[in-house]
């Protein structure tokens, strides 16, 4: 495959330490995994990263956070900064997942420091966007990505997009068995590709990954990754069982 893969996983809250143990060691021991052009990437609960990161400094498989404070250090009880999980050496985070805007009150001017405080502290991070189902209903989907990213993406420069990942993941197919069809996504990534480069240029718009999330499987990824515009997934449910997760990569990567 030529063009450029993620597969990232998220496992939200979930998973125990034995859990997240014996997958790590599985997945590490992978023969597709470790041989895939696929990038790959786990995004997992606090507790585990610098396990997993040690466990994982020889293998091509990348951790991620699932958050990050807006703030750089100090009296944010709870909180964990950028520079402490690039202090562990994370690889990509999570920012402005619907379920931290839709439970956790997030904005997108929240979001959008997030972001600027993860580039600052050398991380990638997976920026989240997409529409509910209401606003699906309401032919909004096109509106609501836009601003989503002209405001998460606000005082951003060129240079330092390149170290984004937007991952467009309609409300309605999270964790709910419903997909998009891989002709409504693709027809999302187009206009977000295509929006980027209103805003930046065309070729930053080309070098973007934009990944796929909601409900990608091991049974539809072929189907949804072969998209022009889709460069990888990130995945919910799927990235639970090892299993699963090796399969979407396979389909991505070889
Ligand atoms: C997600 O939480 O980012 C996600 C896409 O979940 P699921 O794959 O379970 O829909």
């Amino acid at each position: 495959m030529s063009k450029s893969i993620l597969i990232a996983g998220n496992w939200k809250m979930n998973k125990t330490w034995l859990e997240t143990q014996e997958f790590i060691e599985t997945i590490h021991q992978n023969k597709i995994v470790n041989e895939t052009k696929a990038h790959v990437a786990i995004c997992i609960p606090f507790p585990y990263l610098l396990s997993a990161k040690n466990t994982l400094l020889e293998s091509p498989i990348k951790i991620g956070a699932q958050n990050v404070s807006n703030k750089e250090k100090g009296a944010y009880t709870g909180e964990v900064s950028a520079s402490q999980l690039k202090s562990i050496a994370v690889d990509y985070v999570i920012i402005g997942h619907s379920e931290r805007r839709s439970y956790y009150g997030e904005t997108d001017a929240l979001v959008n420091e997030k972001i600027k405080i993860t580039l600052q502290n050398n991380l990638i991070p997976i920026f989240c966007i997409g529409e509910t189902l209401a606003e699906r209903e309401e032919e909004r989907e096109f509106d609501v990505v836009r601003n989503q990213i002209e405001f998460g993406l606000a005082d951003i420069k060129a240079d330092e997009l390149a170290n984004v990942v937007i991952a467009y993941e309609p409300v309605w197919a999270i964790g709910t068995g419903k997909t998009a069809t891989s002709a409504q996504a693709q027809e999302i990534h187009q206009f977000i590709r295509s929006l980027i480069a209103e805003l930046y240029s065309k070729d930053v718009a080309k070098g973007i990954l934009i990944l796929y999330g909601g409900s990608m499987n091991a049974g539809n990824a072929r189907e949804l990754l072969s998209q022009p515009d889709i460069n990888g997934g990130l995945i919910g449910g799927a990235s639970l069982q090892v299993s699963d997760f090796v399969s979407i990569i396979e389909q991505a990567g070889g």
